[in-house]
């Protein structure tokens, strides 16, 4: 298959489905065009919804959708339109083309409108990552208030036997002070 091939290809309608179609393809009266799963089920459900899934347009009983072959062989093509009139040969060949444009016209809509999700899934990612680093740190200044109170009843602690004991060596200065003013006094 060459490069042009490749890249003139139809793609599904239907919401989220975005398939390549190559071998099959459905097509409705509303220039709308689906896979092979998406066209089977909306020709399954014509007699129930017969409304087009990508624009909502009435499907009629008859020429509402229609199946697609896109490998007909080279020879059943040449022959396809052989018979008709110019007119109807230039007609039917006009309609071909805008219904290729339209699709075309829907792949950069569809491409614009993935672009478009993205964008807003990248934005509310921002968002989301924002909102967990501002929760963060507001954590981690909560945890650090608690461990700078951890550290200074700590210290606290750890000060309360050294001022006990600061205190016990002045009386135990203070009382030999006294004792030996009193032998001194007694001396005299
Ligand atoms: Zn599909
Ligand atoms: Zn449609």
């Amino acid at each position: 298959m060459s490069s042009a091939q490749q890249r003139d290809h139809l793609i599904c309608n239907a919401r989220d489905c975005f398939q390549k179609i190559e071998s099959v393809a459905w097509v409705t009266c509303c220039s709308h065009v689906f896979c092979a799963q998406h066209g089977q089920d909306i020709k399954l459900r014509q007699s129930v919804s017969s409304c087009c899934p990508a624009c909502g347009t009435r499907l009629r009983e008859e020429f509402g959708i229609m199946e697609r072959s896109l490998r007909d062989s080279v020879h059943s093509r040449t022959f396809l339109l052989c018979g008709y009139s110019p007119e109807v040969v230039m007609e039917i060949a006009s309609s071909a083309i805008t219904f290729w444009t339209f699709q075309k016209q829907q792949m950069c809509v569809n491409l614009e409108q993935k672009v478009q999700y993205y964008k807003e899934t990248v934005s509310k990612l921002k968002q989301d990552m924002a909102l967990v680093k501002s929760d963060a740190e507001v954590k981690i200044h909560r945890l650090e208030q608690q461990l700078e109170n951890t550290l200074v009843k700590d210290r606290a602690l750890n000060e309360t036997p050294r001022v006990r004991e600061t205190r016990g060596e002045h009386y135990r200065q203070a009382e030999q002070h006294a004792r030996k003013r009193k032998m001194d006094d007694f001396l005299l």
